[in-house]
């Protein structure tokens, strides 16, 4: 980042410092000027009117409005090419103190002479003296980028009155003099709190920005790498998928082929064997399915079917399959459905049964004793829609906290237990469930007390069919 000083003059010429805030300043400098092109007129008009002052001294009167005219003139051009002039701040500088010069200067004169004709009693004066005051007053705005301008016309506007003060001496000039060094003392020091808080905020506001580009130029490189890091991942996934692809067709020949082996005359070793090749076959299948569904979800590639099906069917044919692994462990199958529905669901009842046969075999897996429990209910139902919560609870050996959130992650099983290394898996299962879950709009998660048991809950929407009358 760069170092932005707190205060900077113009005159300075810092421009390799900070080129964009000093062109910023210098642009602002000349759009200031702008003003002083209606207010130095105003003063010759007023003169004009209010005193006698330009038809008993028409010379002065009408040299200094000319002078005044011919600065106003020169501001034309400064502010119409004010883009290439602030990029040349000393060129800038010169030519405003030389308009200020003959601004301020004629103004300057126009005041002292005033004064010095008419005196400080005259209503000339008065008229005089407090356009010059205002005009001095309101410099302090205007000159707030560039303080030495400022100087320059305060001292060109009120110098030569203060030394005419100085001059006539007695009470009423010193008192003047000494009024009018007040006035510019006050001016001066109100212009340099001026232009010092100006550039503090032009400081603040240029590190603001270059901050928010920073910013955004590090949001937009995260973005990229995140997207260099998708791609990167979907590319492993795609591979992931094509290889279990390639893998399970030979596989499905191995098992094919070991049954057809089996149903021929073996002796009882060969028959062992050959068991063995199946059994091993087949479980290297499920983990190439696993990892199958895994990368297709992750590589985006999954959709879910969307067809019409019973609900208490399929859950009736899941707690039928898991029956003989639950009675095989001695453990109790419950299973509870609270839905009652108008018709039929619409959804993909393939990979609901997925989740569901995942669920309840993890439950299965991890409990020696007591139940496992299927339990189904609505939480949420519209005449076109509804959210079913399915619950699967176990009297198992539970997860412990720290494993809780974890567990959702691919190819990670809970390492505390010893039970989890004695039994086989991939790590996959729940991974692949979730994401299944969050494809049917719903979650998946777990409450769990370690040696007590765990319950699985997952949503899912689906879409209702309702049955048509004719078919009632
Ligand atoms: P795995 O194929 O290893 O079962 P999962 O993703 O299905 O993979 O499960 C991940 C881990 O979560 C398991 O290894 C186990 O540690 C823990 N887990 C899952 N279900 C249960 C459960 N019902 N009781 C206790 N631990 C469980």
């Amino acid at each position: 980042m760069r170092a932005i000083p707190s205060r900077i003059h113009l005159e300075q010429s810092n421009t390799t410092l900070l080129p964009d805030l000093i062109v910023e300043a210098n642009l602002d400098q000349i759009l200031r000027l702008i003003a002083g092109i209606y207010v130095y007129p105003l003063l010759f008009i007023i003169v004009a009117i209010s005193t006698p002052f330009r038809v008993e001294h028409p010379a002065l009167f009408w040299t200094s409005a000319s002078i005044t005219l011919a600065a106003i003139v020169m501001r034309i051009p400064l502010i119409r090419f004010r883009r290439s002039l602030a990029m040349r701040t000393q060129l800038l500088f010169r030519l405003l103190a030389l308009n200020i010069c003959m601004t301020s200067g004629a103004s300057g004169l126009i005041y002292v002479s005033v004064l010095w004709f008419y005196g400080f009693e005259s209503w000339s004066f008065a008229v005089t003296m407090q356009w010059i005051v205002g005009m001095a007053s309101g410099s302090t705005i205007s000159f707030t980028p560039t303080s030495k301008l400022l100087r320059l016309h305060v001292v060109l506007l009120l110098g030569a009155a203060f030394s005419l003060g100085i001059f006539m001496g007695g009470v009423k000039g010193l008192t003047f003099a000494f009024a009018t060094l007040l006035l510019c003392t006050f001016l001066l020091h109100q212009g340099h709190r001026l232009h010092k808080t100006y550039w503090e905020q032009l400081r603040d506001r240029a590190l603001k920005d270059e901050r928010t580009r920073e910013l955004e130029e590090a949001k937009r490189e995260a973005e990229a790498a995140k997207l260099a890091a998708e791609a990167a991942n979907r590319t492993k996934s795609e591979f992931l998928a094509k290889m279990s692809h390639e893998i399970r067709t030979p596989m499905n020949g191995i098992i094919g082929m070991t049954e057809i082996a089996l149903d021929t005359e073996l002796s009882e070793e060969q028959r062992d064997y050959l068991t063995m090749v199946r059994t091993s076959g087949e479980s290297l299948l499920v983990v190439i399915n696993d990892i199958l569904d895994f990368s297709k979800i992750e590589a985006g590639k999954f959709t879910l079917d969307s067809a019409p099906f019973d609900l208490e069917e399929l859950l009736q044919s899941v707690v039928r399959m898991m029956a003989v692994p639950t009675h095989q462990k001695r453990l109790e199958l419950l299973y509870e459905n609270q839905v009652e529905l108008p018709g039929t669901l619409v959804g993909d009842a393939g990979r609901l049964r997925q989740v569901l046969v995942n669920l309840l075999g993890n439950a299965v897996k991890f409990t020696e004793s007591g139940e496992v429990r299927l339990t189904v209910a609505s939480v949420n139902q519209s005449p076109h829609s509804i959210t079913v919560q399915f619950s699967v609870s176990d009297s198992g050996i539970g997860i412990s906290p720290d494993w809780l959130d974890r567990i959702f992650e691919a190819f990670v099983q809970a390492a505390d237990g010893s039970a989890t290394r004695r039994i086989a898996g991939t790590g996959l299962g729940l991974a692949i469930s979730s994401r299944l879950v969050s494809l049917m709009g719903g979650r998946l998660w777990v409450d769990s007390h370690v040696g007590k048991g765990s319950t699985f809950h997952f949503t899912a929407d689906f879409t209702l069919a309702v049955r048509d009358e004719r078919d009632r």
